[in-house]
């Protein structure tokens, strides 16, 4: 912050950070922060517009992930012990290009865009972000920039999931089953629009209230979670090809006897121990226990199941997000925004979020 105040008013901008893990009341707004400069020839300097939460912040603001994000951020160990503070959080961007390294190809100053933050980068609660190239996608023309901030994260992540660990894509789609639980909130509700874009049936568990929601969608059956035994109301359909879990948790011990047996298909859950592990037991301990489990379940549920058992990740994507912006502009999936607040109202932005029961996303105004 020194630092900032000597130098010209430019090279500081507005963000909202944190200079320690824990509850709401680490959250600081700061206009001390540098800009993000551009330091490799591939990278993009953004100027944010909107940004949109994902539970994933609620998490990091806690501290979960730091101890393999630090490493992903700083491989050598070069800057000291507290470097990853002051901390940006936010993983969705919509804004426009202000700077380009020289590589850059794709992109030039004043153009609009939309990309996910990856969670190791400095995040998209800012006046500016800076992001690879690879990273970034041209923004849906027909979407303003508070509704496209609400996608990149969740479309990055669902895309990882139902296409690299699910083996779903646009062209194999049409007569699949695929089962979405907890598909009211923001990986759910863009998850059923990508489907039904590319031709499968999609049932969705949810609560009763957010059934209006999933099947405007395009959801074709919808189960509510919170009336009877879900697994037994889910038991009594045709079986599904994949599945794709936002909740986690006892859902396992049921879904997996959901699928077609000796099919090839496959139980995709985004709710994993890895970086929990990783916190807990440190790096290398948590790498080899996670491994350790994935590998036990995928066995165990290959061999007595017949199903193929796998996790699901958020990976940086900016070519995928290029034909989530050709899907948007055709129409065929809709930005679902909840709730959107101020950049200086950032604390309660994230006090919505962790109140649960999203019905899409918690978009942040930024300029
Ligand atoms: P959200 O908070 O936006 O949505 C969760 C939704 O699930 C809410 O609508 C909630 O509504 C509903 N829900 C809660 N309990 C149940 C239940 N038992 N059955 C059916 N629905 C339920 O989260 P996201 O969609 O953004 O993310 C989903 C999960 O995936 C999160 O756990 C997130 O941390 C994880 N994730 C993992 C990633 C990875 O890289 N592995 C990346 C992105 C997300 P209600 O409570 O009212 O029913």
């Amino acid at each position: 912050a020194l630092f900032c105040r000597h130098r010209r008013r430019t090279s500081c901008m507005p963000a909202w950070v944190i200079d320690q893990y824990g509850p709401n009341g680490v959250l600081r707004f700061t206009d001390e922060i540098p800009v993000p400069a551009i330091n490799f020839a591939s990278e993009v300097m953004i100027k944010v517009c909107a940004a949109s939460l994902n539970p994933l912040d609620i998490s990091m603001r806690g501290g979960y992930g730091a101890k393999l994000l630090k490493l992903r951020r700083d491989p050598m160990s070069v800057m000291d012990s507290d470097s990853e503070f002051p901390l940006i959080l936010g993983r969705d961007v919509s804004g426009v290009v202000v700077d380009c390294g020289s590589g850059v190809t794709h992109f030039a100053p004043g153009d609009e865009v939309w990309a996910a933050v990856p969670p190791w980068k400095q995040g998209s609660l800012a006046e500016f972000v800076t992001l690879t190239e690879y990273e970034v996608s041209h923004k849906p023309k027909l979407l303003s920039h508070t509704e496209a901030a609400s996608i990149p994260y969740v479309a990055a992540t669902a895309l990882s999931a139902l296409v690299n660990a699910g083996g779903l894509c646009r062209d194999n789609c049409s007569n699949k089953r695929v089962l979405i639980t907890g598909g009211s909130g923001g990986v759910g509700t863009f998850s059923i629009q990508l489907l039904k874009a590319w031709g499968a049936h999609v049932t969705v568990t949810c609560s009763h209230n957010a059934e209006g929601l999933v099947r405007g969608l395009g959801a074709d059956e919808v189960v509510d979670y919170m009336a009877g035994d879900v697994a037994a109301q889910l038991d009594m359909m045709e079986k599904f090809d994949v599945i794709l879990d936002n909740v986690g948790g006892e859902t396992e011990q049921w879904a997996l006897s959901l699928l077609k047996p000796w099919s090839g298909a496959k139980y995709v859950t985004l709710v994993t121990p890895f970086l929990l592990n990783t916190d807990s037991m440190g790096l290398l301990d948590g790498i080899v226990r996670s491994g350790f489990t994935l590998h036990n379940k995928a066995i165990q549920n290959i061999i007595s199941n017949g199903v193929f058992y796998r996790w699901g990740f958020y990976a940086p994507d900016g070519p995928a997000l290029d034909e989530i912006s050709k899907l948007v502009d055709a129409g065929k999936i809709l930005p679902v925004v909840e709730a959107q607040f101020p950049f200086t109202q950032v604390p309660q932005a994230f006090q919505k979020l962790e109140q649960g029961h999203a019905r899409g996303k918690t978009v942040v105004r930024v300029a």
